[in-house]
């Protein structure tokens, strides 16, 4: 006989762990979780922003971040601003560490997840969803599905971001620990390309090279990974990681009845940056926090004025990489730093909003907003 549960959850990547976590806080346990990889993997480093006004990740993961930072650096044309971010913080964890977590919180309440079963086929009968794993079938009203599209949307202005990163130990004591090197930009006609750093100590980092591309071509990232990685004066490389992700502001909401996806690709994805923990931790949270869970609650609900002006800074990056640097310059050190924190973090007020137009270079974003209806 074929097992049943209400929810199948396909992948227990970040967003599945953590909507098996906000079931449970609802007191619904008649779950499982089916997972490709058979065993946790340290293959992300997750960051993001805290602070004065922020929902509070930190302390929803209760994990310990890897290292936490007050200052951040934009370069450009080898010039270097630095910003404080006065009581906000830039922290970063490892994705074993929080994926970790959520997993024994869920497995503590007996939860199944079911590791090295890679789903290829989900089959719709009269009963609900049927999957076949390596030694059983298993029956589900509902599936939940956290598998990355095998598919980009490349419709304008969607971009992709790619990125190889590498963890490094230095000979020499080069890095400046108290600060996080979020964009050094190279030129480029083509593509927006930037170095990011996190340095954990003066000779240890992660260097990761990213391109904000519309296509994917991991050859070239890594040709201009491995020219950058020169300047540090190598002694060992510990660990590498590597993504694409998808900067795109059109959610996939393609859905069967009873059939749902959430992660990267159903909007969990900040167009404008790729990245996705706040999004999913604030998405997780609104579930705690509501009385009854609903499977409309899976949607990620998007914000009109965010969502505008990432499709304009999309439009502008995709159309005008030239100009990007000089965007990206003006953004960090000319609008406050709170109203970019609380903007790239999803938790604008409508000042921040006004604020970044207001400081923007209007032609450029101008030429990105006409793009947007032209091309
Ligand atoms: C290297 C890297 C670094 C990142 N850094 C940041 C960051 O600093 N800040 C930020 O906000 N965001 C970051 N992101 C983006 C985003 O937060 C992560 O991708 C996050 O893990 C997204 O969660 P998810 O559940 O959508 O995907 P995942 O966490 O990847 O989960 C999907 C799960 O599905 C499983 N799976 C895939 N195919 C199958 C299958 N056929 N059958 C069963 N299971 C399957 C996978 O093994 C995986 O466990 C990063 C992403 C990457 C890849």
């Amino acid at each position: 006989m074929k097992q049943k549960f209400d929810i199948g959850i396909i992948g227990a990547g970040l967003s599945g762990l953590t909507l098996g976590n906000s079931l449970l806080s609802k007191k619904i346990k008649n779950f499982i979780l089916i997972e490709k990889n058979s065993h946790l993997k340290n293959d992300k480093t997750y960051s993001f922003w805290s602070g004065p006004g922020l929902f509070d990740i930190k302390k929803s993961f209760s994990v310990k971040p890897k290292k936490e930072w007050s200052q951040i650096e934009i370069k450009v044309k080898n010039k270097s601003y630095k910003i404080d971010l006065g009581s906000y913080r830039y922290a970063c964890y490892s994705s074993e560490s929080i994926l970790d977590e959520l997993y024994k919180k869920i497995t503590k309440e007996g939860i199944k997840v079911e590791r090295g079963q890679s789903i290829n086929h989900v089959k719709k009968n009269q009963d609900g969803w049927e999957i076949k794993l390596k030694n059983k079938k298993i029956l589900l009203k509902n599936v939940i599905d956290s598998r990355p599209n095998k598919i980009f949307d490349d419709k304008y202005p969607s971009l992709k971001q790619v990125f190889v990163g590498s963890e490094i130990i230095s000979n020499q004591n080069i890095f400046d620990e108290n600060v996080v090197t979020l964009m050094d930009f190279s030129e480029s006609n083509k593509n927006v390309i930037f170095t990011y750093i996190l340095p954990f100590s003066k000779n240890k980092a992660l260097i990761e090279t990213t391109f904000f591309s519309s296509e994917i071509n991991f050859k070239q990232v890594g040709k201009i990974h491995d020219l950058t990685l020169k300047k540090f004066d190598i002694k060992e490389i510990t660990r590498t990681e590597q993504a694409v992700l998808p900067m795109s502001p059109y959610i996939d909401r393609k859905m069967e009845e009873q059939y749902f996806r959430i992660g990267n690709f159903a909007g969990a994805s900040r167009p404008a940056s790729g990245y996705a923990f706040t999004r999913i931790a604030l998405w997780a949270n609104q579930i705690k926090t509501k009385k009854e869970f609903c499977y409309d609650m899976i949607h990620h609900k998007e914000n009109y004025l965010t969502n505008w002006l990432d499709k304009i800074f999309l439009s502008v990056l995709r159309s005008n990489p030239k100009k990007a640097p000089e965007i990206f310059k003006v953004f960090f050190t000319k609008v406050p730093i709170s109203s970019v924190i609380r903007f790239l973090s999803d938790q604008s007020r409508l000042v921040d909003y006004f604020v970044i137009i207001l400081k923007l270079p209007k032609l450029v974003m101008l030429r990105g907003l006409i793009n947007l209806y032209v091309k």
